[in-house]
C-alpha cells in the first residue's frame, strides 16, 4: 500500500522548492476521479497511480512528471476528460497525460495491428521522453500486480516487458530500470530457466562474496596509500536475467561467467578513474582483449566507465568498472538523471538524439525465444522503416528513402495529386529529397492542380504511391498519357 505522504516526503527531499500544494490536489482529484473503482487484484484503483507516482519520485524527477503520474488513468478510466486536467493542472501537464492515454488505446487485437501500434506508439512516445517514463512506472506496479490477469494476458504482458520495455529502457541509458524490468518479468516468461539461473548465482554467490570482500579491502589500501580519497568501491552481482542471457553464450556454464560480481569503483573526478586503472594493473595483471576504454569512447547510448578483468589474488578472474560519479548517475538512470540537474529539463528530443532513438527500435535481435508474435515484431518492423509526423504531430511510417511525395499519397490520394512542393522542418524542401525519421512533414497543395507529374513515378518508394499516380495519369482518358508513360516507364 503507498500512500500519498510517501510521495510528498520524497519530493520535499529530492525538490525542495516544488508546489506540494499542487501534489496534494492532484492526489484529491485522482482520488476523487477514481473513487469507487477497484483493481483486478481487488486494491482500490487509486493504488495504482500511486504506486506510479511513487516510482517516478524515488527517480527523482520533476513535479509535473510526478502529477502526471497520479493522473495518467484519469481520461481513460474515468469520466473526467483531458480537458478538465487541462483546465486544474495546465496545459504541460494535460499533455503528458494525453500521451498515456494514447498509449493505452493500444489493445492488442491480432499481431498486424498490434505490431502496427506498438511501433507508432514508440515513435509517439520518443517526442516526450518524460511520456515513457510514466510508461515503465505504470508497467512496474502492473507487473506487480500481474498475478491478478488471466493466464495467457499474464505471458503477454511479461513478454512484452522484457522484450519491448527492458531494450528501450537500455537504449535510453537507463540501466537500472532496464534491470528493474526484466527481472520482474523474467520468472513469468521462463519459470524453469529463472528458477535454474537463481537457484546457480545463489550457490556460487557464497563463495564469491567473501573473496570479493578480501579484494576489495586489499585494492582499497592501495588506493589509499596513493592519496586518492574520495572514492568508493562496491560488489554489484550480475541481476538473473543478465546472467541468463550470458550463461546461454557460454555454454550453460557459470566457471565461464567472469563478472558474476564485480567490483564498481566511483571517484571524484576521471583523472582519478585512470590512476585507479593503473593501481589495480600494477598489483594484478590484466586479461588481453578486456580493458575497455569507455569514458574515451562512450557507448551509444551514452555508457561511460573503464572496464577491466584481471587474474586477482589465488589466479581467479575479477571485473572491475571504474567510473566517476556523474558518469555513474548517468550509467543507473539514464536520461532520467537530467532532471537531476535543474538546467536540463529538455522535453522534445533534438534531430541528433531521434536518430538515436531510431537505433532504440532496432530492437535487440539476438533472441532465444520461441515463435511468438514479439519475435515478428523484433525481426521485420523496426527496421528499414521511418518515422515522420504531421504538422499535428501524428506519427506516419514509410519506407526508408520515401520522399514527400510519398507522404503525401499516405495522407490522401487529393494532396498527392495536388502536391506542388513540402516544407521539412519548416524548410522548403524538393519533392524528390528522401525524408528522415524524426521530420516533420508538412505538404504544399495547389487546388489547380489535379494530376501527378509523370517523373514521379521514378522517385517515389512506395508501391502505394506508385498506384495512386498511374491511377490518376490514366484517368486523364487521352492516349497520349498511356504512350508517355509507357515511353517514360521503360
Ligand atoms: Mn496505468
Amino acid at each position: 500500500m503507498t500512500n500519498i505522504q510517501e510521495i510528498i516526503n520524497l519530493v520535499r527531499e529530492n525538490k525542495p522548492d516544488a508546489d506540494l500544494g499542487l501534489l496534494e490536489r492532484a492526489y484529491e482529484f485522482a482520488s476523487n476521479a477514481h473513487q469507487g473503482q477497484k483493481r483486478l487484484s481487488g486494491e482500490d484503483y487509486i493504488q495504482h497511480p500511486l504506486a506510479t507516482a511513487k516510482t517516478l519520485a524515488t527517480m527523482r524527477l520533476d513535479l509535473p512528471i510526478i502529477i502526471a503520474g497520479l493522473l495518467h488513468d484519469v481520461p481513460e478510466e474515468t469520466s473526467f476528460t483531458i480537458e478538465d486536467i487541462k483546465k486544474n493542472f495546465g496545459k504541460d501537464i494535460a499533455g503528458m497525460v494525453e500521451g498515456i492515454t494514447k498509449l493505452s488505446g493500444v489493445k492488442y487485437r491480432g499481431i498486424e495491428r498490434y505490431a502496427e501500434n506498438l511501433r507508432k506508439m514508440f515513435f509517439a512516445m520518443s517526442r516526450d521522453v518524460r511520456v515513457i517514463l510514466i510508461k515503465f512506472a505504470d508497467r512496474i506496479h502492473n507487473m506487480e500486480t500481474l498475478d491478478a490477469q488471466r493466464p495467457d494476458k499474464k505471458l503477454r504482458i511479461a513478454k512484452e516487458t522484457l522484450e519491448i520495455f527492458a531494450p528501450i529502457a537500455g537504449r535510453l541509458g537507463m540501466g537500472e530500470m532496464k534491470n528493474i524490468l526484466e527481472e520482474i518479468s523474467f520468472p513469468y516468461v521462463y519459470p524453469k530457466e529463472y528458477v535454474w539461473v537463481k537457484e546457480l548465482s545463489e550457490t556460487r554467490l557464497k563463495v564469491e562474496k567473501k573473496y570479493i570482500e578480501t579484494i576489495k579491502k586489499a585494492l582499497s589500501k592501495e588506493i589509499i596509500a596513493e592519496k586518492i580519497t574520495n572514492f568508493t568501491i562496491n560488489g554489484r552481482v550480475k541481476e538473473n536475467y543478465s546472467l541468463y542471457r550470458k550463461l546461454l553464450e557460454k555454454n550453460r556454464d557459470i566457471d565461464k561467467i567472469y563478472d558474476l560480481v564485480a567490483l564498481r569503483i566511483v571517484t571524484d573526478n576521471v583523472p582519478d578513474c585512470y590512476r585507479i586503472l593503473g593501481i589495480i594493473h600494477k598489483k594484478w595483471s590484466p586479461l588481453k582483449g578486456r580493458i575497455k576504454d569507455y569514458i574515451a569512447q562512450p557507448k551509444p547510448n551514452g555508457y561511460q566507465s573503464l572496464h577491466t578483468t584481471v587474474f586477482a589474488d589465488h589466479g581467479r578472474v575479477v571485473e572491475f568498472q571504474i567510473r566517476d560519479r556523474a558518469m555513474n548517475e548517468l550509467a543507473e538512470y539514464g536520461v532520467a538523471a537530467h532532471w537531476h540537474y535543474k538546467e536540463l529539463g529538455k522535453k522534445k528530443f533534438t534531430k541528433e538524439q531521434l536518430e538515436w532513438l531510431e537505433g532504440l527500435l532496432a530492437i535487440q535481435k539476438n533472441s532465444v525465444d520461441h515463435e511468438d508474435y514479439l519475435e515478428k515484431i523484433k525481426l521485420d518492423i523496426f527496421h528499414d522503416h521511418i518515422f515522420v509526423f504531421t504538422p499535428k504531430g501524428d506519427v506516419i511510417d514509410l519506407p526508408e528513402g520515401a520522399t514527400p511525395i510519398d507522404f503525401a499519397y499516405h495522407i490522401h490520394t487529393d494532396v498527392g495529386n495536388r502536391c506542388v512542393g513540402a516544407i521539412v522542418n519548416e524548410k522548403m524542401t524538393a519533392l524528390d529529397d528522401p525524408l528522415r525519421s524524426g521530420d516533420v512533414v508538412d505538404i504544399i497543395t495547389n487546388k489547380n492542380r489535379n494530376k501527378p507529374n509523370v517523373d514521379w513515378l521514378k522517385i517515389v518508394k512506395t508501391n502505394a504511391a506508385k498506384e495512386k499516380i498511374r491511377e490518376a495519369l490514366k484517368d486523364k482518358k487521352t492516349g497520349l498519357i498511356d504512350r508517355l508513360l509507357a515511353k517514360k516507364i521503360q
